[in-house]
């Protein structure tokens, strides 16, 4: 039984699909006017992992992931570029997923682009003003009538008389907004602007409206699990709600599920504060299943922090579950017997409990620290219990079980040992260049070091090559 931490009622609750065996997921996509950094790849990577583990659990789950392309912010970077906001978005869309793809996030069952989704947004936009939960301005801005929601603020937990207070200075002489709390639906364009017609005039939607006509689409009314970092629980996730139940009269969505945030230096990363790392600045240092292995080893709802001393101690837990994967398949080669004796049977039957725990901490709210520490625990059995006395039997059946819960994680158990970690391959040239530079003291201090990593140099007439020792 999954239970999962929902912002809307702050418990944990048993998950119940809406339909049996299937889950439908909506996960707020990252503004496409740069590199993503890897706060943003938090919630790529834990909500690709909570899809993987329902699929483990055999759901079917049909994953839908937007990227917003339009945006002030893509507007003023495609000003900067001297390029069309489409071909901002379009070239950062790109890059977005082959950075995802090197996180092994799985491709989204849906990744609809808010440019084109405009009608439906116009569509929803009417229904509102029908219903009386929206209004046009003069100048041909829709507001939605926050007010008229009777449940604002439900999800944030927050007083609307409250808001309202903080808000009151934001209203401007001339603004026809009827209430400081009113949020933007649709506004005019400007000069220069993407823009598209509608009822009210040539102008473009607000960023709230997006999702919500994004997960009616593709998911319909109501969802069982609507996702994204926990910045976004206040406005953009409330007025998520208000929008989706105002016009379609149903519950949006079951569960609300909020990463908490990636900090570096204890503040929060993010774009604006300029103190970001991006992912593919990340990859030129580490393999990305390092960065994978990082964001898992904290439980999702945490603050996580970001040092080079956790990334190093990632990438060594990491290389220990991979040694034992390949002394596991090394160990199969080798066996003479393929049969499980008895006693194996009973042994094999011991790991069950570490399979459990695992399960465990994952229906716990996907608690990924303490489903690694499982696997760990399942890494010393086969180091200390299996040996060149075992069958292939056992061997085989112990290296599925770290193989299926590695992939749970979306992390392979072993990889090609061909291919090398980028930070030693940057001390191998280093050290071929202290070479050529005849800097023999620094090759040689180079070479100890790549020993004391487990990687020893061999130069042969065809060239520097190296092996794990
Ligand atoms: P944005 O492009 O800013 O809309 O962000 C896309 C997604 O990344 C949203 O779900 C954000 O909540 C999330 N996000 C942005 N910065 C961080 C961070 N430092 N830590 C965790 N999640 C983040
Ligand atoms: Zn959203």
């Amino acid at each position: 039984m999954v239970k999962i931490y929902n912002t809307l009622t702050r418990t944990k609750e048993e998950f119940k699909p809406i339909e049996e065996g299937k889950v439908r997921m909506y996960v707020c996509g990252p503004t496409v006017y740069n590199y993503i950094h890897i706060g943003n790849a938090r919630p790529m990577i834990v909500f690709d992992t909570v899809r993987r583990y329902f699929l483990y659990k055999g759901y079917q789950v049909n994953y839908v992931s937007n990227f917003t392309d339009v945006d002030d912010k893509i507007i003023k970077e495609s000003i900067e570029e001297g390029k069309s906001a489409q071909e901002v978005a379009e070239f950062y869309i790109a890059e977005c997923k082959k950075d995802m793809e090197a996180m092994n996030i799985m491709p989204a069952t849906k990744n609809p682009r808010a440019t084109e989704e405009i009608g439906g947004m116009i569509d929803m936009i009417q229904t509102l003003i029908d219903k009386g939960d929206a209004y046009v301005v003069s100048d041909g801005t829709v507001y939605y009538k926050t007010r008229s929601f009777q449940g604002y603020g439900k999800l944030s937990h927050k007083n609307i008389d409250d808001l309202e207070g903080g808000h009151r200075d934001i209203k401007v002489t001339g603004d026809e907004k009827q209430d400081p709390l009113d949020f933007v639906l649709w506004k005019p364009k400007k000069e220069g602007e993407p823009s598209w017609p509608s009822p009210w005039c040539d102008g473009r939607p607000g960023w709230h409206i997006e999702c919500s006509v994004m997960s009616k689409r593709y998911l319909g009314d109501t969802i069982d699990i609507h996702a994204g970092g926990e910045d976004l629980i206040f406005p953009h996730h409330e007025n998520e709600i208000a929008q989706s139940e105002a016009a379609n009269g149903v519950p949006f969505a079951h569960y609300w599920m909020h990463n908490g945030f990636l900090n570096i230096d204890n503040r929060k990363m993010s774009k604006s504060l300029g103190n970001f790392l991006l992912v593919r600045e990340i990859l030129k240092r580490y393999n990305a299943d390092v960065l994978r292995f990082f964001m898992l080893s904290a439980q999702y709802r945490s603050p996580l922090n970001y040092s080079e001393d956790l990334m190093e101690s990632a990438k060594s837990g990491l290389e220990r579950i991979r040694t034992a994967g390949d002394r596991l398949k090394d160990l199969i080669a080798k066996a003479t017997q393929m049969e499980m004796t008895e006693e194996e049977d009973e042994l094999l039957d011991t790991t069950k409990e570490y399979v459990n725990e695992f399960e465990e901490a994952m229906d716990d709210d996907f608690n990924t620290a303490d489903a690694i520490a499982a696997i760990f625990d399942l890494v010393k059995f086969a180091n200390t219990k299996l040996d060149e006395e075992s069958s292939g039997g056992i061997l085989m059946a112990v290296f599925e079980k770290i193989e299926k819960l590695m992939g749970v994680l979306g992390l392979e158990f072993t990889v090609d040992r061909d291919e090398i970690d980028p930070q030693i391959q940057e001390l191998i040239d280093k050290r071929q260049q202290a070479r050529k530079e005849k800097n023999f003291a620094l090759a040689d201090q180079i070479r100890d070091e790549l020993l004391s990593q487990g990687i020893e140099l061999l130069d042969t007439r065809e060239g520097v090559k190296w092996k794990r020792v």
